[in-house]
């Protein structure tokens, strides 16, 4: 996970969120009121969808540089990736097409056997740590681990911590596999840049957040 900078509003959104946000609540508040009412949730789920917009979709696959917000793992070469509600509509309503409330994510980190419409509060050890508006550096240490041969998050603190097991950050197996391959290539090719290679050094200076796991990647550059 690394810090992501939030561009600015689609324009979609500029000109719609309100509107949208008051047919939404209006929407929701009917069919709540009779769930049985088939025409009632279909109102109310193409009220919903409006969020999934292919303008707000495309800012924020830009924002994330293509990658999940949480797993840092590429996304759009085997799926289109998911609007995620950091604070979820199914809780927090007013807030669904909330522009700071968007993140990119893949389907596995979005998906209910992860966040879903989880959002731990304070007291529950939450919230989980905001990729945009915080540092992530400052929540979690992404180390390679010689005698586990694997590439992992440590969390520091209670969030973290919820973050971390929310994600399944170091229990995913085809995660942590290819994350850790990628950092072992990072690692020798760093062994070789320190020797002096040039080619090498090239290497790890065209790397960049753009990078998968660069969260990892950076701190194998920083160390010395
Ligand atoms: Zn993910």
């Amino acid at each position: 996970m690394i810090q992501v900078n939030r561009n600015a509003k689609p324009k979609v959104l500029e000109d719609n969120a309100k509107k949208w946000t008051t047919n939404y609540l209006a929407a929701k508040k009917e069919y709540e009121a009779d769930k049985t009412n088939s025409a009632k949730k279909n109102n109310f789920k193409k009220a919903e969808s409006k969020y999934n917009h292919e303008d707000v979709k495309l800012a924020l696959r830009n924002m994330f540089f293509e990658k999940c917000a949480y797993c840092e793992s590429n996304t759009t070469h085997v799926s289109y990736g998911e609007i995620e509600h950091f604070k979820p509509k199914s809780k927090y309503p007013e807030l669904c097409f909330e522009w700071r409330n968007m993140n990119f994510s893949c389907e596995i980190c979005n998906g209910k056997a992860h966040k879903g419409d989880k959002f731990p509060l304070e007291n529950e050890n939450g919230p989980i740590i905001d990729p945009v508006e915080e540092n992530p550096d400052n929540h979690f240490k992404f180390i390679y681990d010689k005698e586990w041969d694997q590439a992992i998050v440590i969390p520091i603190g209670a969030r973290a911590e919820t973050t971390v097991s929310m994600f399944k950050l170091n229990d995913r197996k085809p995660l942590y596999e290819k994350r850790t391959k990628r950092v072992k290539e990072i690692l020798i090719i760093k062994t070789i840049a320190d020797k002096g290679n040039q080619e090498a050094k090239n290497l790890l200076e065209s790397l960049s957040p753009k990078d998968e796991y660069y969260a990892f990647i950076k701190s194998i550059i920083q160390s010395t």
